[in-house]
């Protein structure tokens, strides 16, 4: 989970980052009182999931209240690369010495942390990462160490800190890195990083991805959640403890087993070529099980997708054999009734396919066609989503 800018500094701010006063309203008249309390220079930021809102027009400054109201008007609203503004963030405004750049990310490919920073910060780090490699220096954290302030000390000399400030800008990577292991973080950004006149160091800026695999260990998360923003098949998949992504296709897909699901994904995309470029509608991992109540309950997230035109059901029988499977089809079925309405391709493979087979076969539901291979399978899912379209 990405969160806004306003919760990844409350989140810096419990773990003693330096960051600076602000308030989040969702009108611009409340934006006055906010500029009021703050009192002086105020900056209001548009509050979207997404960088580059300076450059888009989502960052002014404001002398007083009536002009923070006044910017506040022209940010509601602002769609920032697909993100319409809801709220703004109004906040003291700082007066900027110098801008750094600084993150703590999780390097998958390297199976390690990775702190970045840079002391030519403000612009886009995939830009600067272009065009000025040597200005960032990238060093490999470990997690069983972590950063205690000689570490920091010297991730902030290989970025090029200048020597003033680079005892307060250790000493700020220490809490950010604090900030990332106590809230399972796997990306804590700073962008702008400054330097005020006082040669303090502030986080004018942050980025936050939660790890949602921590949600069990980090009950307060669940307040950053925002619900407005969910995708509504999601977070009913989520509500359902069920492993589902929504794609932008038209083939929806069950599968168990996360492998097995992957490589639907692509059998259906190849063979969604040969029938006017159809693709899959989701991913959905259904897990071991497969009983009755969790194949209706992912046929109906589902089905609950406008875009589906056909479902492609994906299952080899492993401990839960093959007539289980088919006999959770048929109670899902059952239990939709006429919410079940888009056609259904099943494949079944694997532990007692024979008896599978047989019991979908004796069902003869009017929607189920039950198709051998996973490649015919595709091909048949494939062609019914375009002649449905
Ligand atoms: P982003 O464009 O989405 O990354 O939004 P930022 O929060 O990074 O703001 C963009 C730019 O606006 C920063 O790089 C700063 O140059 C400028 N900015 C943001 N806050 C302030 C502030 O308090 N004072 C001044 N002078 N400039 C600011
Ligand atoms: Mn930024």
């Amino acid at each position: 989970m990405d969160l806004y800018e306003y919760q990844a500094k409350e989140l810096f701010a419990a773990h003693g980052v330096p960051v600076l006063p602000g308030a989040v309203v969702g009108e611009a008249e409340q934006a006055r009182q906010a500029a009021e309390e703050i009192g002086g220079q105020v900056v209001v930021k548009a509050q979207v999931k997404t960088g580059g809102r300076g450059k888009a027009g989502g960052v002014k400054l404001a002398g007083d209240p009536a002009e923070a109201v006044e910017k506040a008007r022209a940010i509601l609203g602002l769609d920032i690369k697909g993100h319409v503004t809801r709220r703004v963030l109004v906040t003291e405004a700082s007066e900027i010495s110098e801008e750094y750049y600084f993150s703590f990310l999780l390097d998958r490919a390297n199976r390690t942390f990775l702190a970045m920073a840079s002391a030519e910060g403000g612009v886009e780090i995939e830009q600067l990462a272009v065009e000025r490699p040597e200005a960032l220096a990238m060093v490999p954290v470990s997690p069983l160490t972590g950063v205690d302030l000689d570490t920091a000390r010297d991730i902030v000399a290989k970025a090029n800190f200048p020597e003033a400030v680079r005892e307060r800008a250790a000493e700020v990577v220490v809490k950010l890195w604090d900030t990332f292991v106590a809230e399972d973080a796997t990306l804590v950004e700073v962008n702008p990083l400054v330097r005020d006149p006082q040669d303090a160091v502030i986080a004018l800026d942050g980025k936050v991805t939660i790890d949602d695999n921590a949600a069990f260990r980090q009950p307060a998360h669940a307040d950053l959640v925002d619900e407005q923003a969910e995708d509504p098949l999601e977070a009913k998949a989520k509500a359902k403890d069920l492993n589902y992504v929504k794609l932008d296709g038209q083939v929806g897909i069950i599968g168990n087993g996360a492998g097995l699901v992957m490589s639907t994904l692509d059998v259906v995309a190849y063979a969604g070529e040969r029938h006017g470029g159809v693709r899959p509608a989701n991913f959905l991992d259904i897990g071991g099980g497969a009983s009755a109540e969790v194949m209706a309950a992912g046929l109906d997230v589902i089905l609950g997708d406008p875009d589906v035109n056909s479902v492609f059901v994906n299952v080899f029988g492993g401990i839960t054999a093959c007539d289980a499977v088919a006999n959770g089809i048929v109670e899902a079925l059952k239990i939709l009734g006429d919410e079940a309405s888009k056609p259904l391709v099943v494949r079944l493979d694997g532990n007692n396919v024979e008896e599978g087979r047989r019991i979908l076969a004796e069902a003869g539901h009017p929607l189920v066609t039950l198709v051998d291979t996973m490649d015919s399978a595709a091909d048949k899912a494939a062609e019914l989503a375009a002649a449905g379209a």
